[in-house]
């Protein structure tokens, strides 16, 4: 795969409202950004429309396209498939344009692996009350829903350091704007320092333990 375009992926905790940074980024600097759809089996929300949010599929129809590799990577999240389609990313990668993977850690590894210049960006809530108020008050999950989504929460704050860059979604503009510039500067590491997941340790490590007590349910 040529690889003229820059392929960034864009993960963080359920609920840490990374998708409607998506929709924000796409709204104010999408000419700059092709946003991959995902393939699922999970249900469309409230709103959500085939092949706008995701493309939603059964079982059947996704492990056809696992078995054809169609799938750039895949994985399962609480119950359900999630991957991405090879296509579209091949053709916006070759067309010139920045890619971005709005995908879980597990498929954000494997695409590191198969594209080591991936950037990898990891956005969470400001702290883990918010997020639980955000996943909850939401309300398109059921309480069980929500109880794993939080527990899978702290599964995947075990694995931060390995990505790039920590974005704290507090406010919602100033968070699209950030990511925004990081992502056309994401090779300059002094200017981003703030920003490199090494020097965010100590609200990595809060993070981690909250959400620890909550997947417990304390
Ligand atoms: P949600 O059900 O909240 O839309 O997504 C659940 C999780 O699956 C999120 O962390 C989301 O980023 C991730 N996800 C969405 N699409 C993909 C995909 O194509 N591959 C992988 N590995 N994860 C995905």
């Amino acid at each position: 795969m040529s690889n003229t375009g820059k392929l960034v992926v864009f993960s963080g905790f359920s609920g840490s409202g990374k998708g409607t940074i998506m929709k924000e980024l796409m709204a104010k600097h999408g000419e700059d950004y092709a946003l991959s759809i995902s393939a699922t089996t999970r249900d469309p929300r409230p709103g959500e429309e085939h092949g706008r949010e995701y493309f939603f599929m059964s079982n059947e129809e996704f492990e056809k396209m696992i078995e054809e590799d169609g799938l750039l990577e895949y994985a399962q999240y609480v119950g359900h498939y999630y991957g991405t389609p090879k296509s579209y990313v091949k053709e916006q990668l070759d067309a010139g344009k920045n890619v971005i993977l709005e995908i879980e850690i597990q498929g954000a590894l494997k695409i590191k692996k198969q594209f080591p210049d991936t950037v990898l960006m990891f956005v969470s809530a400001p702290g883990a009350d918010e997020l639980r108020d955000r996943l909850v008050g939401r309300g398109t999950e059921s309480e069980e829903v929500c109880r794993q989504r939080l527990s899978r929460a702290y599964e995947e704050s075990l694995g931060i350091e390995q990505y790039d860059y920590l974005v704290i979604n507090d406010k919602l503009d100033e968070c699209v704007e950030l990511v925004n510039d990081i992502i056309h500067s994401s090779d300059d590491t002094d200017r981003n320092q703030d920003y490199l997941v090494s020097s965010n340790i100590d609200f990595i490590n809060k993070m981690r333990k909250e959400l620890l007590s909550f997947s417990k349910g304390e």
